[in-house]
């Protein structure tokens, strides 16, 4: 049950769509794809559920003998099987276009049961296939398409280049905060960054949370609709603690155990966070600094005395308690201080600011490039 699934063309993604007829209906016509066996085992070694999905035009007519259509499909599977590949299932559609029938893809009949049956979670599962066809088949099941190319070729992925993608995933968490007093939803993806949409209802506010996101440089997403006719205190306080648990929830991706189960512990470690960093910024006259350890153990020591009690909407003595709460679902051991005097609305800034540059330290994957920016993932 909704489990992370690949679903796989054949013909053209597994093994060569042989060019002239496209018919592999001979067994030396059988020819696979390069690397397609140790990319599957990783992904199946992950976690991921195989299965193959695939057009077959007028399978069991005269034009395509179910025989001639056999030998080559049982010899690819065995040498999958021989390899420690296997097709949980294999779904098959013999049918021409003309018949338009209901399981010719992108259409969904044949994978009906897996929908109906909730067998694959949606978020993590992939259709993977070499046309627009099994693009729009992904499109149509809710899930995600990976565009399949020998070589990488025309804007797609190869299969060494999809299982670094799928098994590399972007560090990312949504996190939903409800209590009577504040409704909270924040989404942060460690491997983009911004612009996003911060609104918690306090302007202020919003363009301190936007200061942690661009020099901690991450996206994030803020939604909060909060009881501000009281005053801006639940919404700072709750909107910390999901920003500190989104955070962790992302982190927590690469660390250990990685999100689809694969034991990463033993490999070697490709993309280096550091748990500790510092940093100081001045901002004119002000002057902020910030030790930071992920450490898991919460901890804030915090220095700080404002110049006025309010900056726009936003309360001062509220910011000590926004990182004390932000440091205790984050885990984070965390110093902040900034210069007594100066102008108030840049002490508290600087402060933001500060925070952010020593979370980028933090969460910075050294080498880590997203497998493809040519705009098909
Ligand atoms: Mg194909
Ligand atoms: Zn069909």
């Amino acid at each position: 049950m909704n489990q992370p699934t690949l679903f796989i063309d054949r013909d053209g993604t597994l093994v060569l769509e042989p060019p002239t007829d496209k018919q592999l209906d001979a067994l030396d016509k059988l020819e696979l794809e390069p690397l397609v066996i140790p990319a599957l085992r990783d992904l199946q070694a992950a976690g991921f559920r195989l299965v193959m999905v695939s057009n077959q035009d007028g399978l069991g007519t005269p034009s395509f003998q179910l025989e001639s259509f056999e030998a080559p499909q049982r010899m690819m599977l065995d040498i999958f099987a021989s390899q420690g590949v296997t097709f949980d299932a294999v779904y098959i559609c013999p049918h021409f276009p003309e018949d338009g029938c209901d399981c010719r893809k992108p259409r969904v009949g044949l994978v009906l049961d897996e929908l109906r049956e909730r067998r694959f979670d949606p978020q993590r599962s992939y259709v993977i296939g070499d046309r627009e066809t099994d693009l729009e088949l992904a499109a149509n099941m809710g899930t995600e398409g990976i565009l399949y190319r020998r070589g990488g070729a025309d804007g797609g992925l190869d299969w060494p280049a999809i299982a670094a993608r799928l098994l590399d995933r972007e560090r990312t968490a949504e996190v939903r905060r409800t209590t009577r007093e504040t409704d909270v939803t924040i989404r942060v993806n460690l491997d983009r960054s911004g612009p996003g949409r911060i609104q918690t209802g306090v302007g202020f506010f919003d363009h301190m949370l936007d200061q942690i996101a661009t020099h901690g440089g991450f996206a994030l997403d803020v939604a909060v609709t909060g009881d501000l006719h009281i005053d801006e205190h639940h919404t700072l306080e709750d909107t910390a603690l999901a920003l500190g648990q989104a955070l962790r929830e992302a982190l927590g991706d690469k660390r250990g155990i990685g999100r689809f189960g694969h034991d990463r512990s033993q490999e070697p470690p490709t993309a280096p966070e550091q748990e500790t960093s510092h940093f100081v910024l001045p901002m004119d006259e002000v002057r902020a600094e910030c030790a930071l350890d992920l450490s898991g153990r919460p901890y804030l020591v915090f220095s700080a005395e404002f110049t006025r009690e309010k900056v726009g909407e936003l309360d001062t003595s509220l910011v000590e308690h926004f990182f004390q709460s932000l440091a205790q679902t984050l885990g984070a051991t965390l110093h902040l201080s900034v210069t007594h005097s100066g102008n108030a609305h840049h002490q508290v800034e600087s402060l933001f600011k500060v925070f952010g540059r020593a979370l980028r330290q933090c969460i910075r994957r050294e080498g880590h490039q997203l497998p493809s920016s040519k705009g098909v993932l």
